[in-house]
């Protein structure tokens, strides 16, 4: 009896009924404001190391609340996976981002060989319908899938390793490019990693930051970058945010890199600047 007063107790404390009511109240608005079209996404260059060219851009989401203003995805994303409604609102943005992609093409030779990486949540990753989903979006906006990168977790690998490989492989089968996201904080081996289906290592930032102090997180991205290059994947380093990060980097031979060095994520006209800067002719 004791035991279940203080279940009872814990169910309805203040503090907890008041997270689920809040919880409950953004799926109402997440809800709305995938129908009234709150959510927009911005997009960040990524370059290639050696001639600091932009060869794609990482499409990450916002939302313009009515109420609380410009919300970042860590206010909203997690949320949206424990309720659901990171699906649709993730189908949304995959098809927002093949569009752009289209439009970019249509308006400027610049953006012929640019790709657009677009993050996968756990949640999308094990929906049936998401190969589909791909296809789809691929198709509606006329895009090659060449240039198409979806980006997953190790984690998100993890849970069932043999799914997720037959859903990497069919997503492959499309023709799409996969990457790792944040690489080295999850706990993925190095047998798996040669198992998986994928193309491309992004490098989390973490070990970014202290790359031009710290001789053991040289040592580390240097290993990361050879692991690469035995697999035949592309290394991308994030967050870079310094000169003396890049040319450590580029030293070190990551292939590609992201950071507000090069760009801080910005609306679509902010990266059409950028590609015609970037051509190098
Ligand atoms: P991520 O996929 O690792 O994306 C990179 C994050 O690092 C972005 O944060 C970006 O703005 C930030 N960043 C880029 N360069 C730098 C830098 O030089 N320094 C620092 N300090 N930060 C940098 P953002 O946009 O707030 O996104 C956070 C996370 O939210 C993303 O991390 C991703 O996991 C998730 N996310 C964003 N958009 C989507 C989406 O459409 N779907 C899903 N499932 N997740 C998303
Ligand atoms: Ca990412
Ligand atoms: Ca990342
Ligand atoms: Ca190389």
């Amino acid at each position: 009896a004791k035991r279940g007063g203080r279940n009872a107790y814990e169910l309805f404390s203040p503090s907890m009924s008041r997270s689920v009511l809040e919880e409950a109240q953004q799926r109402v608005d997440m809800e709305r404001g995938l129908e009234q079209k709150q959510f927009i996404v911005l997009y960040q260059p990524v370059v290639d190391m050696e001639t600091e060219r932009v060869t794609g851009v990482e499409a990450l989401v916002r939302w313009h609340h009515p109420e609380d203003g410009l919300l970042s995805p860590n206010q909203f994303i997690a949320n949206a996976e424990a309720n659901g409604l990171i699906v649709p609102l993730g189908r949304w943005v995959l098809r927002e981002a093949c569009e752009q992609l289209a439009r970019w093409r249509r308006e400027t030779p610049d953006a012929a060989g640019l790709v657009m990486n677009v993050n996968l949540s756990a949640r999308q990753f094990q929906y049936a319908g998401l190969v589909d989903d791909v296809a789809a979006a691929l198709r509606d906006a006329g895009i090659p899938a060449g240039s198409l990168t979806l980006e997953i977790t190790e984690s998100m690998l993890m849970v069932d390793i043999d799914g997720a490989i037959e859903t990497l492989g069919a997503l492959r089968g499309l023709g799409v490019r996969l990457a790792i996201d944040d690489f080295g904080t999850g706990y993925s081996s190095l047998n798996y990693l040669k198992q998986l289906p994928v193309d491309i290592i992004k490098i989390d930032r973490t070990f970014v930051e202290q790359v031009d102090t710290d001789a053991e997180d040289v040592a580390l991205i240097d290993a990361v970058v050879n692991l690469g290059q035995a697999l035949r994947l592309q290394t991308v380093a994030e967050g870079i945010e310094t000169d003396g990060q890049w040319a450590m980097l580029r030293e070190i031979g990551c292939d590609q890199g992201q950071g507000y060095l090069f760009g801080r994520p910005g609306d679509a006209a902010s990266v059409t600047g950028l590609l015609a800067r970037g051509t190098g002719t």
